[in-house]
């Protein structure tokens, strides 16, 4: 593999860079203003391609936290009542201004996160998606009006939004993670605080000056970044008038946020973490299941939900696996994702690089072995070589957590039952894969697999028509596709008198 030097980057992408972030709001948004935190609080957001200080924001602070429920408290009413024709219209006007600002977004994902600039366009042009999808669901909302089976009541059934919500999101992907939540609920009629993750709050910041151009009524969107989660989380939860948390992050935190919500009986959708397995069969076209495991592998620098973190191989065509995606791994390029031609950036921050590398080094431990990198870069910034790791054992801490980083373990079966075995023996659920040639095996998988996504002979399957989400301790609820925007909603029957009674 190779790596790019950290020169200093050219002055033409150093005036660009200051230009959007001089143009990214840096304050909170509260009731339609942008305004300092109440203590005056302030944050820095780095880049961990170099570990400098890119920005500064304000930091909410419980009463900024509380001053954003009431703004999203007061405006619900009115909000709920707007026609879903011109919520529908706000979201599309946001479609078109992210296609047009598509260039500042996905330059703050790189500096604020580290994927390589081509990567974040398509977080862009992903994330965009959901604005133009719900935008379209928005004035999809059937209900119905039917007798009783008894003939003594006419019920008019319809679907109302939940009301005021919290969207928490985490830093891997920082536009669509946002739009995949403020989209359904602006379709649906609910108001929002959106909390983003404290290491990536700046593509938050660009996207709600976004809503705020395409025409989003003060106090529906609030978003207030902070150092301190709880600090904004707590006095949220703890508040009556919220009715909804829609988290998106690690299982740990997960768990600890649904706890919070039995106290108020929140409604909660619960996007959590993932272990997701690829599976190879001996029958599998071995050049596809390359290509799709780098696509799973390698996507985000390995730090996504869905990346396949288990390469379960027939043992038959393990030595070719490993052989042609050795290849293609150690023909990536690492560094500073601004720089072109770059393919893999840097982890979020110095404690994702040491954790992905204890895990390796944990693995070698126990018997893997190296066949690509294994390594940290030394900085300036967060690096650490794609890794493929082969022989690797069941007991080994790489096959058990959530890797995050750009490491790719060889595990080998025997036969379909072994296969099914190894996938499901985890506590998470989210995304899998599977390749083969035999498509009646591959539906029988789909059958045998506790996970609530699998990709049939493709490594990236997320798209916003489609239901995301995970099983077991991956998580509850759906986003994108007709599901997501129902997580806004709530059903209210209404029994009438019958006319002919
Ligand atoms: P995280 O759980 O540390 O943080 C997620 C968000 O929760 C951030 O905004 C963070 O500030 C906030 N948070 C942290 N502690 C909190 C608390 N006590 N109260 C309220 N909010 C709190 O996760 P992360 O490191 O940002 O993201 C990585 C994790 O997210 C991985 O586990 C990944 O699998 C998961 N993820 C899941 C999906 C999915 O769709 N299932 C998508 C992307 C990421």
């Amino acid at each position: 593999m190779s790596i790019t030097e950290q020169a200093p980057a050219s002055t033409g992408i150093k005036d660009r860079i200051a230009e959007v972030l001089e143009k990214t709001p840096k304050g909170l948004l509260i009731n339609g203003q942008w305004r300092a935190a109440s203590d005056g609080g302030m944050f820095d957001v780095e880049n961990p391609a170099t570990g400098e200080i890119i920005a500064t924001l304000a930091s909410a602070t419980r009463q900024d936290a509380q001053a954003a429920m009431d703004a999203a408290a007061n405006a619900q009413e009115a909000w709920a009542r707007t026609p879903a024709r011109s919520r529908s219209q706000i979201l599309h006007s946001a479609f078109d201004l992210v296609q047009e600002r598509r260039d500042d977004l996905a330059l703050l994902m790189t500096l604020e996160m580290g994927k390589p600039f081509a990567e974040a366009l398509g977080e862009v042009k992903y994330g965009g998606e959901f604005l133009r999808w719900f935008s379209e669901e928005a004035v999809r909302d059937y209900g119905r009006y039917a007798d009783t089976p008894e003939g003594n009541l006419r019920m008019l059934v319809s679907r109302k939004p939940v009301g005021p919500c919290l969207l928490i999101t985490p830093w891997n992907f920082p536009l669509a993670m946002a739009t995949r939540k403020v989209a359904p609920a602006v379709a649906a009629g609910c108001t929002m605080i959106l909390k983003p993750a404290r290491l990536t709050p700046l593509t938050s910041q660009y996207f709600a000056q976004i809503m705020i151009d395409a025409g989003i009524p003060a106090g529906v969107l609030n978003l207030v970044p902070s150092a301190s989660a709880s600090a904004v989380s707590e006095p949220i939860m703890a508040d009556p008038r919220l009715r909804k948390v829609s988290f998106t992050g690690s299982t740990p935190v997960g768990k600890q946020l649904m706890r919070a919500a039995t106290d108020n009986v929140l409604r909660t959708s619960m996007e959590l973490g993932g272990n997701g397995p690829l599976i190879v069969f001996e029958d599998a076209d071995v050049d596809k299941a390359v290509a799709g495991a780098m696509a799973a592998k390698m996507r985000n620098m390995g730090e996504a939900c869905t990346a396949a973190n288990r390469l379960i191989v027939h043992e038959s065509v393990a030595d070719e696996f490993i052989e042609k995606l050795a290849a293609k791994m150690a023909a990536l390029t690492v560094g500073n994702g601004v720089e072109e031609g770059v393919n893999v950036g840097p982890m979020v921050e110095a404690k994702a690089r040491d954790s992905v590398e204890e895990l390796v080094n944990d693995a070698v431990k126990r018997g893997a072995r190296i066949v690509v990198g294994g390594r940290r870069i030394d900085g300036p910034g967060y690096f650490f070589q794609p890794t493929l790791l082969a022989n690797v054992p069941g007991h080994a801490r790489v096959v058990r957590e959530e890797i995050f980083g750009p490491v790719a373990p060889v595990m080998t079966f025997a036969d379909e039952d072994e296969a099914v075995q190894l996938a499901n023996s985890t506590e998470y659920g989210l995304a899998s894969y599977v390749f083969t040639e035999n498509i009646s095996r591959g539906l029988r998988i789909g059958d045998r697999i506790e996970f609530g996504l699998m990709g049939l002979n493709v490594g990236v399957i997320s798209n916003a028509a489609a239901p995301f989400g995970g099983v077991k301790q991956s998580g509850l609820g759906r986003e994108g596709g007709a599901e997501g925007i129902a997580e806004y909603t709530t059903t209210q029957y209404i029994g009438v008198e019958h006319p002919w009674a």
